[in-house]
């Protein structure tokens, strides 16, 4: 556990403009008597008891109000940070709140940095890593499920499992340390049998984390969807009744180029980007040439694209162009051939269809009278999340760089089992396990680079 820092900083904990209340919070040994240099209550906040709401009004350097408030004083060691923390709850006014935050600073704490205070519980050994990055992902969660999942690794599921692998695989290092220790004890068959036991079991524990992992990310990151097609097969449609089928859309943001939108919606529990592109004929006309690059381009940088075609019609050669290209060596999204308009009668030949490759599938729906919606979020679920077996892999790992750690966790431990079975020395096999064990440590913080930790609390915004 680090020490407690000298530094008592405090930020603005609200988001700045109009509000019920806005709240300044400071974290540090100076906490309470800073706010109580300028608050006037009933009671000095210097004798209240930890985790108590005092009202009063603040002061300003002349004496003159500044607002009434209620004030939170929680004291060490039993807080978010570890250090004593004082909330003062205001007026929710840009105004109010700047100058309350000027009074604390000019009172002696200092501002505090992005993450900083989630840093110190960290630091303070209130949270471990995984814990400290379920909190920004608790504030950034774009589906419920994902905020499920955030909210059960601050509670330490994560890191429970992740150090409930650390044990076994220390236990397996003690082991092999007594071998080597002791080699003309010999290695009894009892002895490499338990261990091989404890390592096989290791193993399984993190191929259920992987297995989890993959929709895991997709529910925190969510994915991106490119809906490509001809003009006037009803993308648009499509687009927008995927959308108000979820009622979530939450942006309306030009793309990276003129000729394609996105919008952010969930579909099912799966916070999806949708990109709705322009076509792909093959052209000579210059400025056309650009759109379809682009248009690639937006394809490319999906996990997946709907392919839509008018059913209600025959197949163009605009709808062949579009088909072939995403099935060239160009491509390697997935794909599903959205059979749109199914609503007027279905005259494209299905069979015509150039035969999709690898997992695409074909769903006929009607963007304009609902029908198939439901099995093309299906569909699009079972694309995405591959052919995953769920059951009994809980989703516990979300972010990429636990996932990577866990990856490098499995690959030492696989080795050192192979290491073993084939005879290798007992060194050989622990440094596998020692590699393992760096990886998992990772995650929870035990075992990390200064530079990784800082970034991680970058991604944070200040007052968190
Ligand atoms: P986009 O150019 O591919 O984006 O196509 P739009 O979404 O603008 O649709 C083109 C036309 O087809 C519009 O008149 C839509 O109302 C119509 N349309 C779209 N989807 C359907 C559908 O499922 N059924 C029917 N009957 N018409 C549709």
């Amino acid at each position: 556990m680090a020490a407690r820092h000298a530094e008592t900083i405090a930020a603005v904990a609200t988001p700045i403009g109009e509000g019920a209340i806005g709240i300044v919070r400071l974290s540090g040994p100076e906490a309470i008597s800073i706010v109580d240099s300028f608050f006037m209550g009933r009671h000095s906040l210097l004798n209240v008891r930890t985790h108590s709401l005092v009202y009063g009004r603040i002061l300003n350097a002349k004496g003159e109000p500044i607002d009434e408030c209620l004030v939170g004083v929680m004291r060490a060691p039993n807080t978010f940070t570890g250090e004593d923390i004082v909330e003062i709850n205001c007026h929710g006014g840009r105004l109010v709140v700047e100058a309350v935050l000027s009074l604390v600073l000019e009172a002696g704490a200092r501002p505090a940095e992005r993450g900083e205070f989630t840093q110190r519980a960290f630091l303070n050994g209130r949270l471990d890593l995984a814990q400290a990055e379920a909190v920004i992902d608790i504030v950034r969660a774009r589906s419920p499920r994902g905020l499920y999942v955030a909210a059960r690794q601050l509670e330490g599921v994560l890191s429970e499992r992740v150090r409930a692998v650390r044990e076994k695989l220390l236990h397996a290092v003690a082991h092999i340390q007594v071998m080597i220790d002791y080699p003309d004890e010999g290695v009894d068959e009892l002895g490499s049998d338990e261990l091989m036991e404890e390592l096989t079991s290791a193993q399984g524990a993190l191929e259920q984390l992987i297995k989890g992992a993959r929709v895991g990310k997709v529910y925190r990151d969510g994915i991106r969807l490119a809906i490509v097609g001809r003009p006037n097969v009803g993308k648009s449609s499509l687009l927008n009744a995927l959308l108000h089928e979820e009622r979530a859309i939450v942006t309306e943001i030009a793309g990276t180029t003129r000729d394609t939108i996105e919008s952010s919606a969930l579909l099912g529990e799966i916070p999806v980007t949708l990109t709705d592109t322009a076509g792909l004929r093959e052209t000579d006309d210059p400025v056309e040439k650009i759109g379809v690059d682009r248009t690639r381009k937006a394809i490319s940088s999906a996990d997946l694209a709907l392919v839509v075609v008018d059913g209600s019609r025959p197949l163009t050669e605009d709808d062949t162009a579009v088909l072939e290209w995403l099935q060239s060596e160009a491509s390697t999204i997935p794909i599903i051939v959205v059979v749109n308009k199914c609503d007027l009668g279905i005259v494209v030949d299905l069979e015509a269809l150039p035969q999709p490759k690898g997992r695409a599938r074909v769903v006929r729906v009607s963007a304009l009278s609902g029908e198939g919606l439901q099995r093309l979020e299906e569909v699009a679920l079972d694309v995405i999340t591959g052919e995953i077996e769920l059951e009994g892999a809980p989703i516990l790992v979300t972010r990429a760089r636990h996932i990577a750690s866990i990856e490098v966790a499995k690959r030492a431990v696989s080795a050192a089992i192979e290491s073993l079975e084939l005879g290798m020395t007992s060194d050989v096999v622990s440094v596998d396990l020692q590699e393992s064990l760096e990886a998992l440590g990772q995650i929870t913080g035990e075992s990390v680079a200064e530079e990784v930790v800082a970034h991680i609390f970058a991604e944070f915004c200040v007052g968190k």
